[in-house]
């Protein structure tokens, strides 16, 4: 007997069927005689579709109540989620955000769980009642509600786990765990038994959206079991481990991440003096514009062009900044680009083993892909292409680092 903390994300709950089947689902595990905890999010397009209705009216709608739109989608969940528990002669109680208490800081739209009450929960599931709570909302401790950012739901599966001290938060999708790449991108994608949390980090942070960035920090901090699995199959999906020393031979790269999100601009022919990179990225992030990779270049006349990536929502706003940034410097020009990608090779082996990025650039001139910026860390390398390549980087890149299906794991 175990308490599971089960997510089920959009996909897996989008139509009444697909709900009836999660109920099926865990029909099965209450016969086992396990405690089940149900998260749920919005049915699939609907979180989008709630968004599109704010947009119809205004740019950039109230936070506030932004959170109060988008939290319904999950509200309806929790609800029909319950009426197929009953109608198997399950008990079931539905429980939003600020009902469990979910209790948040007030940062609308992106909130962070600070505490979460378990003794409703603990009642329920001692008298045999199947818990379904709302993800992706809280509330702050004025009321409000709040919603953690998207994807946000898996951060209520971790969080509920980690405050019930439950056996496993099992993150239910609809792939049937965490692969070296995206699967929907990459055919020859490999799904992994274990990756580690540091590994997971990196990759959810770089781009990989199986999981929310947020639940794999927390689970991690928490040292929570996770494991991604699918909702459609049954099968043992990939352990979220803190260390991996079950492979004795471990590839280098476990997995590939890439994301379209940024934006590239330069500050051009700005004097090479100290204090340039302070000057320009200053006034930026008083913008509150996040930065991510930076690359600065030294010319023969003493100029330097700097140049960073942005979210690229943010690309209009960041051009702004500059123009009058520029001016101040006595800068040549501003330009950029929005029309590209990052790839990243992430893997713990990296740590020990030398020639990993010249590999990933060896790769990449093969294809003729011309690299943009490169940023590394210890367990992991970034470089920004063209987004038109994206694809073909990723699929050339998985070959090279021998992931694909058919390629030994222990080479
Ligand atoms: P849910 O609605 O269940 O939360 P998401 O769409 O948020 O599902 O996450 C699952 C999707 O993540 C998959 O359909 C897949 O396309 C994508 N994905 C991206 N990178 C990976 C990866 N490395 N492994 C598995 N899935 C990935
Ligand atoms: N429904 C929310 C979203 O679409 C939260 C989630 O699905 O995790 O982002
Ligand atoms: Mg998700």
């Amino acid at each position: 007997m175990a308490l599971y903390v089960q997510k089920y994300g959009g996909t897996s709950v989008g139509t009444v069927d697909r709900i009836e089947a999660v109920a099926d689902k865990v029909q099965r595990f209450k016969q086992q005689g396990h405690d089940i905890v149900v998260v749920v999010s919005a049915m699939s397009g609907e979180t989008n579709r709630l968004i599109g209705l704010a947009k119809g009216i205004q740019d950039k709608p109230n936070a506030r109540e932004m959170d109060v739109l988008v939290s319904t989608g999950e509200q309806v969940t929790i609800a029909l989620l319950c009426m197929a528990l009953d109608k198997r002669g399950l008990s079931a109680r539905s429980y939003t955000g600020s009902q469990i208490k979910i209790l948040t800081d007030s940062a609308h739209t992106k909130a962070r769980i600070q505490d979460i009450e378990v003794t409703a929960m603990q009642a329920d599931l001692q008298a045999g009642r199947v818990v379904v709570v709302a993800g992706f909302q809280g509330v702050d401790a004025e009321g409000n509600i709040t919603t953690l950012g998207r994807g946000g739901s898996d951060t209520t599966g971790v969080a509920l786990a980690a405050a019930l001290k439950a056996d496993e938060c099992q993150i239910y999708t609809d792939v049937d765990g965490v692969y070296t790449t995206d699967p929907r991108v990459v055919q020859e994608a490999r799904r992994l038994e274990r990756i580690t949390f540091e590994e997971m980090l990196e990759m959810a942070s770089l781009g990989s959206k199986v999981l929310q960035i947020r639940a794999v920090e927390f689970a991690g901090k928490y040292k929570v079991p996770l494991r991604v699995l699918s909702s459609f199959e049954d099968g043992p999906g990939t352990l979220i481990t803190i260390e991996d020393d079950s492979a004795v031979e471990k590839p280098v790269i476990s997995g590939i991440a890439f994301n379209r999100d940024e934006a590239k601009l330069t500050v051009m022919g700005v004097p090479d003096v100290p204090g340039v990179a302070s000057r320009i990225l200053g006034p930026v992030s008083r913008a509150n514009i996040e930065v991510d990779v930076i690359v600065q270049n030294v010319a023969a006349d003493n100029t330097t062009d700097f140049t960073f990536t942005v979210h690229r929502n943010d690309y209009e706003a960041t051009e702004q900044v500059l123009s009058q940034v520029a001016e101040e410097l006595g800068a040549r020009e501003v330009i950029g680009d929005n029309k590209i990608a990052k790839v990243s090779i992430v893997g713990v082996g990296m740590r020990s083993h030398a020639g990993v990025a010249s590999k990933m650039f060896d790769a990449l001139a093969d294809e003729n892909i011309n690299i943009q910026m490169i940023s590394t860390s210890e367990i992991k390398v970034s470089v920004v292409i063209a987004e038109k390549y994206l694809e073909l980087a990723v699929r050339a890149l998985h070959s090279a680092f021998d992931m694909d299906v058919n390629d030994s794991v222990s080479e």
